[in-house]
Parts: C-alpha cells; structure tokens; sequence
C-alpha cells in the first residue's frame, strides 16, 4: 500500500508541477506583457485625447474669431438696421455661433442678430425681444494681448456658454459671439465609448468651460494627461481608468481569449495525460495484476539423474494476463526487484502454490519446492517469521521448502544476510545459490553464505564435454560441494549427452527441457502423482542439521 502511494503521489505531483509551471509560464509572461502595453497604450491613448480636446477648442475659438475679426473689419460694430443682415448672416453660417451681439460697457448685449431689427426700431431691448438671462460665471482675457476676452456664462440659471467679445474699435462697446460649452468637449466619451474618460477644459484662470464623463475615485489606477493651448491659454485635462483600457480594447480582449485558450488547451492536455499515463505507469501496472492474481506459478520439475526419481521442482513465475497470454519473469522481474514490488510478489507466489500443490507435495516429504529469493529481501529480519507464516498452516513443511538466492547486485549487507540465512536453516529451510559461475553468485559467497545447494548455470552444463575449463569449473565445484555437504542442482539441462557427463562427474539432481519445461500447476500435479506414487521413497536433500553434525 505504501508504494501504492508513493508510485500515484509522485506521478501526480510532477505532472501537476510540469502542467502548472507550461501553463502558468506563459500567462505570467503574457500579464507580464500585457500589463506594459497597457500602461502604454493608456497613457499614449490619454495623452492623445487631451491634445485632441485642445485642438478642438482651438478650431472652434478660431472659427469664431474669424468672424468678429471680419465684422469688425466690416465695422458692422453697431446697433444700426443696416447691421442686422451682416450679423444674422455670421450666425447663421458659422457653426458653433448661436448669438452674435453688440455689448456694451457692462457687458450687456444691446443687441443681437436675433433683435437688431426691433432695437434699430426703437424697442425697448428689454422687454420681451430678448428676455432670456444670461449669467457671467467668469471672465479673462482669452491670451494675453489678443484682445479677446473669454466669458463662461450660464444661460436662464442652465447650459454653460462660451462668449467671446473683442473691442470694435469705437467707443466701449464690444461684438461677442455665443456658443455651447459642450462644443469644447469630445462627443465620444459616454460609458459605451472605446475610450471613456473624465474630460475638462478650463480658461487660463482655471474657470471650468466645460466638463463630462465620470471622475475616478482611485486615482491609483488612472491614466491622467493635461494639455494646454499656447494660442490661447486653456487647459484640457483627461483621466481614464486603467480597467477602461483594457475593456475598451478589442485587440487586447481577442489576445487575452487567445492566450487563455492555449493555457486551457495545455491544462486540458495534462489532465488527459495523467489518467492516460497512470495505466502505463509499469509499477501501477505490476501492482493491478498482483491484486488481479495474475501472477502465478509455474513448476520446472528437478530430477534425480542417479535413480531417475523426481525430487522436486522449482517455482518459477509467470505473469498470465486477462488475454490469455503469458509473460516470462525477465520482462518484469528487474521492476518488481527495483520498485520493491518483488516481496509482496514472492509471498504471494508462495500462498498460491500452497494453495495449488500443497496437499500434493505434502503428503510427498521428499519432495522439495524451490522458490526464487531475490538477494534484497534476505537483508530484512521480517522475512524469517514471513516465511514461517506462509507455511504454518499449510501441509508443507519449511524442510520442503528452498530459497533460490538470486543475486543480480552485490549483498549490501553481508553479515545480515548470513544470519538471516541461517535462521532460516534453523527452521528447516534449506537455501540454494542460483546461477554459481557467473555475476556476482561466485565460489565466495557459496562459501560465506553457509548455503545447503549451489546450482550450477546452464553456461557451464551447455560446454561440458566441449570446454576443457568448463568441465574442469564443474568437476572442481562438484568436489567442493561435496567436501562442503552441500548438494548440486545443475541447470539448463537439454539433451542426455549432458546428463551422461553430469552423472560422470558425480551431480545427483538437474532440471532442464531434457525432463521437462516449467510446467502449469495442473500439468505438474499429474506429473508427480504419475511418478512418485505415495510410499515410494524420494531422495533427499541434506538437512543443515546435519551438516553442523558432519562439521
Ligand atoms: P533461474 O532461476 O535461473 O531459472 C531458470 C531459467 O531457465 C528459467 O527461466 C527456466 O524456464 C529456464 N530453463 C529451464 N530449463 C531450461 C533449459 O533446458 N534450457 C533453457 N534454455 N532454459 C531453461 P525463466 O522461467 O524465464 O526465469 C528466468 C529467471 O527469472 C529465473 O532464472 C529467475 O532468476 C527469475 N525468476 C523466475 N521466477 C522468479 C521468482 O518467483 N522470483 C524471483 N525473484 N525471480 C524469479
Ligand atoms: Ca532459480
Ligand atoms: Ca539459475
């Protein structure tokens, strides 16, 4: 269970780091980008608008002046009925004037292109010809020196005006026009508008001419720009919300929707990835078809090539998936051994041939059960009461039972391994060296190990009788083995030439094709009730026991 976890935790957690890191590199490098164009842009938008609103302001000023500089020049400066064609005509066809009128010293309009005709008649100006008010909010030169002042005016107590007047050149009186505020403003900045700002334009003296949209509250996040006309004096002065830029920005919402979709792209491929990748996690795989069961026993049974009798057989695993098919251990074995699947693996493989074949071998004392014992798992005291467990309630006996060491690293801790070896032997268990001549099973660990058996590799069997060195190699092995009290298994054993020059040279037991290939659980168990009837007697192994007696 706990490399159940530790297997899916760290698979998960580099994947989530892996998809959260692609995913977020891009986004911050996109805010990263985004925020200074937005800065940019902001700013260079706002400053724009508020060059832009003194240009208008401007344009309408000059258009303005044109026209009473030319009625001046006119001399159209007078009350007088022959005015009032000139005066109305400069109306009508200058856009931004709604008035145009003679003032006089106080700065009342004594007339205007709408009454010039009733006052040169003689009405009295002021009664009901021209009865609207018109307010003086504030007033200053326009520039220094142009001879243009600049009235801000409300008119009935409402709308806020802009009067211009300049002197006519005669007397006091003056010619002024009238036009809306409103026409100083840019009409684009209601809250729909791509830019929406808080605009104002005010005369040199700081009067307000005119003003809309809304004002920020937080002039933290605010784009502010102020411009001023050097013509004629005014200030136009923008502020705009940073969070309007970027809702106003078309180009910036598309690029935003693009980059989110890549992130949601990367996101979604990652998560795919993971469910995809967990089944082809090779331990997670291993671990299912453990639980699944499908790792089971095959029996290669171990001869007598002296008496011809069957003395036992090796375990050797086979992983049979769901298909039908059947995996030879080389192709899983090194995972189970590295990701420390392999203990779980052994125990099980245990449980179940006690299950399959216990009652066959255990009415069959003579007979022994080898099992594959990877080196690793006899450097931990815990497999001594394991192995006891395993067999307690089962009609094996542990003086049945074999332990193959199979050493693919070099023993780590080697004193450890030889108690635990022989506290094995202590219960019963007889332990075997696998694969003597090549690795790291050499003559030296047989030696120090204390072991009961030493198979010798099909290396060796496969040039007996052909390789001088070889047959020297197994004659010397045999000899020591003997002189030790320990017995010979020879491995790999195909043809009876073999078995000829292994009788020569005095090993008592082989397994190989020659007898037959590991067998299922069924077809083993026909096969030793075929050759080992009950009663007949199986040659046995030398017990540990009595080799301390012998020593
Ligand atoms: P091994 O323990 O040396 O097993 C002998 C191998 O030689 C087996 O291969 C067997 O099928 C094969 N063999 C037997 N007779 C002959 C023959 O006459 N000719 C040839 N060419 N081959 C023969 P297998 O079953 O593929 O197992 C390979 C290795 O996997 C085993 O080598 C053993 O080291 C390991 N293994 C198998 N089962 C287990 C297990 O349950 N636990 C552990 N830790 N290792 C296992
Ligand atoms: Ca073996
Ligand atoms: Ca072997």
């Amino acid at each position: 269970m706990g490399l159940r976890v530790r297997a899916f935790t760290r698979q998960h957690i580099v994947a989530i780091a892996v998809g959260v890191l692609v995913a977020s590199a891009p986004l911050v490098a996109f805010n990263f980008w985004l925020s200074g164009v937005i800065d940019r842009q902001g700013q260079a938008e706002t400053d724009s608008a508020a060059r832009r609103m003194v240009a208008l302001g401007e344009s309408r000023v000059g258009e303005v002046t044109r026209v009473l500089d030319d009625l001046v020049q006119r001399r159209v400066t007078t009350c007088d009925a022959v005015n009032a064609v000139a005066l109305q005509t400069a109306a009508l066809v200058t856009a931004p004037i709604k008035e145009v009128a003679i003032v006089g010293p106080a700065g009342i309009n004594l007339c205007s292109h709408l009454n010039i005709a009733f006052v040169a008649a003689g009405a009295d100006r002021s009664t009901g010809l021209d009865p609207i008010q018109r307010r003086v909010a504030s007033s200053g030169p326009l520039a220094p020196g142009g001879g243009y002042s600049l009235d801000v005016m409300s008119i009935a107590n409402g709308p806020q005006m802009v009067r211009l007047r300049r002197g006519t050149g005669e007397g006091l009186n003056e010619i002024a026009a009238l036009m809306p505020a409103t026409l100083f403003l840019p009409q684009a900045t209601s809250s729909s508008d791509r830019f929406y700002a808080h605009v104002r334009i005010e005369t040199r003296d700081g009067a307000v001419i005119g003003e809309s949209g809304e004002r920020p509250n937080n002039v933290a996040d605010v784009f502010a720009a102020a411009s001023q006309s050097a013509k004629y004096g005014f200030t136009a002065s923008v502020m705009t919300h940073r969070g309007r830029i970027i809702a106003g920005n078309v180009d910036l919402k598309w690029l935003g929707l693009f980059v989110t979709g890549i992130v949601v792209v990367i996101l979604i491929a990652f998560a795919l990835m993971v469910p995809t990748h967990l089944p082809n996690n090779p331990v997670a795989e291993l671990e299912r078809a453990l639980k699944a069961g499908e790792f089971v026993p095959y029996y290669q049974p171990i001869v007598d090539i002296q008496s011809g009798k069957l003395r036992g057989a090796e375990v050797l695993v086979r992983w049979r998936k769901a298909d039908g098919s059947v995996v030879l251990p080389g192709s899983f074995i090194p995972l189970a051994e590295s990701s420390g699947l392999i203990r779980a693996m052994t125990f099980d493989l245990m449980r179940r041939v006690c299950v399959e074949a216990g009652a066959v071998i255990g009415q069959r004392p003579a007979l022994k059960i080898s099992f594959n014992f990877t080196g690793m798992l006899f450097s931990d005291e815990t497999i001594i009461k394991d192995v006891r467990n395993t067999f307690a309630a089962t009609p094996i006996k542990l003086s049945q039972v074999v332990l193959e060491v199979t050493e693919r690293d070099p023993i780590e801790n080697f004193t450890l391994t030889r108690q635990v070896i022989a506290a094995l032997q202590g219960m019963g268990v007889r332990i075997a060296i696998d694969d003597v001549g090549t690795g790291h099973s050499g003559l030296s660990y047989m030696l120090k190990l204390g072991v009961d058996i030493i198979k010798i590799d099909k290396m060796f069997v496969d040039s007996i009788g052909t390789d001088r060195n070889s047959t020297t190699i197994v004659e010397t092995l045999v000899d020591l083995a003997h002189n030790m009290r320990m017995d010979v298994v020879a491995e790999g054993v195909e043809n009876f030439e073999q078995v000829m020059h292994l009788r020569n040279l005095g090993v008592r037991s082989a397994q190989g094709y020659v007898f037959a290939p590991p067998l299922p659980g069924s077809s083993f168990l026909q096969l030793v009730e075929a050759m080992d009837t009950l009663g007949a007697e199986g040659g046995a192994y030398p017990a540990f026991s009595d080799k301390v007696a012998a020593a």
